[in-house]
């Protein structure tokens, strides 16, 4: 285990315990969620350090990783994803407003993005640490994926777009990943992160059971508010913020089950349906949220 004694946003050294959570998928272990109490970035601390971080994601429950489609809510999760896969495809051409071009996934998992960017005429790079993850991408799929340390493949100012699709919130060497996605994005690129929101209603209304704090394997608990201050500071700028509205609903089931040891469905729907529409009434307080990047170059 490591602690940070310092806020990585504005380096200050307050850090208050904020919450204890479990982490319910592989360890059963506590971990603590610290909060800066200059600017109020949420951060896990003590944290496993990042060499030790693999056995944390050792689980075929780690529905990204293995691709499994045991039990209900990851039956659910591979459905929605067909969906949500289209939506994200459309997005990026919308944003990028090209409809094939040179696309690279960073946290790419095992691929399914990658492949139907690929059917759609991209051309497609993904950038992914785990291996296992990167064969099944292989097997699936046939796409070649590196590994975090192979940066020096991709041409600098080479690439229309660089999604990471709820990924950064693993990232420990976050600034040196996002420098990198800089220098390879080209000069009116756009990257496409998606993060949950820990200041949405739903985060407040299960606390220590809301399945995205999803400790230790997430590190970092952005808002909104702390994504721009990060970016900012990285030489990016903020241009748009959009919803993930299903999200909700896939977090609100997960937490239930945390919180009860059984999902009820009724209940997790309703969690859901309410945070969405209290993020409609207060604008971006969505469960996850995607924000549109551009590099300042
Ligand atoms: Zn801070």
């Amino acid at each position: 285990m490591e602690t940070l004694t310092n806020c990585p946003i504005c380096q200050s050294s307050e850090l208050a315990s904020f919450l204890e959570c479990k982490d319910y998928t592989v360890s059963k272990d506590k971990f603590t969620i610290v909060k800066c109490s200059s600017c109020g970035f949420r951060f896990t601390n003590p944290r496993p350090t990042e060499a030790e971080c693999g056995k944390y994601y050792q689980s075929e429950d780690y529905v990204s990783h293995s691709d499994t489609k045991k039990g209900l809510i990851n039956s659910l999760y591979h459905y929605a994803r067909k969906f949500t896969l289209k939506k994200k495809l459309k997005l990026v051409s919308s944003i990028s407003k090209k409809t094939q071009g040179n696309l690279l996934d960073l946290g790419c998992g095992t691929g399914a993005f990658l492949n139907i960017c690929k059917e759609n005429g991209w051309k497609v790079q993904g950038i992914e640490p785990s291996a296992d993850a990167r064969e099944v991408a292989k097997k699936n799929y046939g796409i070649d994926l590196n590994d975090v340390n192979n940066w020096d493949k991709v041409s600098d100012n080479s690439l229309d777009v660089v999604t990471a699709w709820h990924v950064l919130e693993h990232v420990y060497k976050l600034e040196e990943e996002v420098a990198h996605v800089k220098s390879k994005l080209v000069k009116d690129g756009t990257f496409v992160v998606a993060l949950p929101n820990c200041n949405s209603a739903d985060a407040q209304f299960y606390k220590e059971y809301w399945a995205a704090y999803d400790v230790p394997r997430h590190i970092w608990h952005f808002t909104p508010e702390h994504v721009k201050l990060f970016f900012e500071k990285q030489g990016f700028k903020l241009e748009t913020v959009l919803p993930m509205p299903w999200d909700a609903y896939y977090i609100c089931m997960l937490s239930e089950k945390y919180k009860a040891g059984n999902v009820n469905y009724g209940r997790a729907m309703v969690h859901g349906w309410a945070s969405n529409n209290s993020a409609k009434k207060n604008g971006n307080t969505w469960s996850s949220q995607i924000y549109i990047l551009k590099p300042v170059k």
